[in-house]
């Protein structure tokens, strides 16, 4: 948990993999990892999710929701 950026390596391969876009369908795969990534590090990013979500008000919505319920102490 207080590893820093486990993935940031994996993250800036993926984005020499392919052009940074996602469809919705993998946008909805990876919106629950995103979004527990940002609730745990504001400073955290995923250029492709972000590209993705600035350009699609559905997905963005889910996230603020995901994003909300996760910043809710429960
Ligand atoms: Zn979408």
């Amino acid at each position: 948990m207080n590893d820093a950026h486990p993935y940031a390596a994996a993250v800036e391969g993926l984005l020499r993999d392919t052009a940074p876009y996602l469809s919705c369908d993998e946008c909805f795969d990876r919106i629950d990892q995103y979004v527990e990534a940002r609730a745990a590090d504001p400073d955290h990013h995923d250029l492709r999710m972000e590209v993705h979500l600035a350009g699609c008000g559905a997905c963005a919505e889910e996230a603020a929701t995901l994003l909300e319920l996760l910043a809710e102490p429960s």
